[in-house]
């Protein structure tokens, strides 16, 4: 049976993936596509693939896109009416939200209304809206399949369990690039640096969420709500080498564990397949070779913005949208060379306490949450940074 497949932020790292292991998999079929603004890579998905729909952000690529395709059956549509209709799309039977940032919200909840089960990839989503998503997720009978490998590795490792006997998740971490590093060490980190990730490629977002932990802290979230389990049930683990992507602990005191290679396919395929699994080509752990396994804790000191993460959760409501939303825009300046690496966690940590919690915020409460907070960084920006 084909299985049809939409995919939101198709040019991206996740999206590209995905489209590798749809090249793999001759059952697999992609009915739509999006993508912000690179045309020319989506001109080429759209040749090799065949969606009928297809989605860019602005009308001005709308345009280019469809000068560029108009020898092929492809229906062009743009800014968030377009991204809509990709999600509802009456084709496809599943959404995979690999775009990145707030945007993926109201998207992945049409395509749940639509019925689509959703793979999802987009972290934003589930951090800042889980309260919505998850019953909605029950209400309209779809399935939400993790494709961010540690989400996977847990959703693996409770496959045909009682989740009612879960004790504690332990999500593993890297530790990124400056794990063993002081604080003060951090102080001049460049965004060259912090793009060195010394096990996983990936968008450069997510690359600079690695190296501050803040993508931990994201995850930690994130799993909060997939699998129903309180933050202090869930235990940052530092697993360096990136084998052991998550484990569960049982209330007998059993642990279970998913080992591989660092390769998002895995996790991806599992998605799209769940529950059967497929073969799939790649590198393969050689326990011959494979001498040890270390763990250690995360430093809270060094890595402020985990801890912020926990404050996050722990306060609830909208305030992990004002964590996400502040990091999102540092990012975007340390990137820019606007501020340095340890402003980021800074930053975070001050929009947090100005800003005034809102109890199970609807999505126009958290999107109004998220434009409170890059007006507040704005200000601060400017009254503190510009000089620099
Ligand atoms: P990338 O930055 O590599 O890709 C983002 C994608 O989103 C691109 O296709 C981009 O299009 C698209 N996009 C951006 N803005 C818009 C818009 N306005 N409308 C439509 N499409 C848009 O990100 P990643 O693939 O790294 O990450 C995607 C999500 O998955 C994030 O939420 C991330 O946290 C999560 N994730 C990523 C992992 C990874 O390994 N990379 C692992 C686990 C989770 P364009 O190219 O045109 O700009
Ligand atoms: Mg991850």
């Amino acid at each position: 049976m084909m299985k049809k497949i939409a995919i939101l932020g198709s040019t991206g790292s996740i999206g590209t993936q995905t489209l590798e292991v749809v090249r793999r998999n001759p059952d697999l079929t992609v009915t739509a596509l999006a993508a912000g603004s690179n045309v020319d890579h989506l001109e080429t998905q759209i040749r090799e693939f065949h969606p009928s729909l297809a989605a860019v952000w602005t009308e001005e690529k709308a345009k280019e896109l469809k000068r560029r395709t108009r020898d092929l059956p492809v229906k062009i549509v743009t800014g968030m009416e377009g991204l809509l209709e990709v999600a509802q799309q009456l084709e496809s039977e599943i959404l995979v939200t690999a775009i990145v940032g707030m945007i993926g919200i109201r998207p992945t909840i049409a395509g749940m209304k639509a019925g689509k089960d959703i793979a999802l990839a987009n972290k934003e989503t589930l951090v800042t809206a889980g309260h919505i998503i998850m019953p909605l997720a029950k209400e309209y009978g779809v399935r939400i399949l993790p494709v961010d490998s540690e989400h996977s590795a847990i959703f693996q490792c409770l496959n045909g369990e009682d989740r009612g006997q879960l004790h504690k998740i332990l999500l593993t971490a890297s530790g990124g690039p400056f794990r063993g590093k002081k604080k003060e060490e951090l102080r001049e980190v460049r965004p060259e640096d912090a793009l060195k990730h010394p096990n996983w490629s990936m968008g450069r977002k997510i690359t600079i969420d690695s190296a501050t932990l803040v993508n931990k802290g994201l995850e930690m979230m994130e799993a909060r709500w997939l699998f129903g389990v309180e933050p202090d049930h869930i235990q940052i683990v530092v697993q360096p080498k990136s084998i052991v992507h998550s484990m569960v602990e049982f209330m007998d005191g059993a642990v279970i564990a998913q080992l591989g290679t660092p390769d998002m396919k895995l996790p991806i395929q599992y998605a799209l397949y769940y529950p059967e699994r497929r073969p799939l080509v790649g590198e393969r752990l050689d326990f011959s070779r494979m001498t040890e396994i270390i763990f250690e804790r995360p430093d809270p000191e060094t890595f402020q913005g985990l801890r912020l993460a926990f404050d996050a959760a722990a306060g609830g409501g909208s305030l992990p949208t004002v964590y996400n939303a502040a990091n999102e825009r540092a990012v975007a300046w340390f990137l820019d060379h606007k501020i340095g690496f340890l402003d980021i966690p800074e930053l975070i940590g001050r929009c947090m306490e100005a800003h005034k919690v809102i109890d199970h915020p609807s999505v126009e409460e958290i999107l109004a949450t998220e434009a409170e907070t890059y007006e507040r960084m704005e200000h601060m920006f400017l009254r503190d940074y510009g000089e620099k």
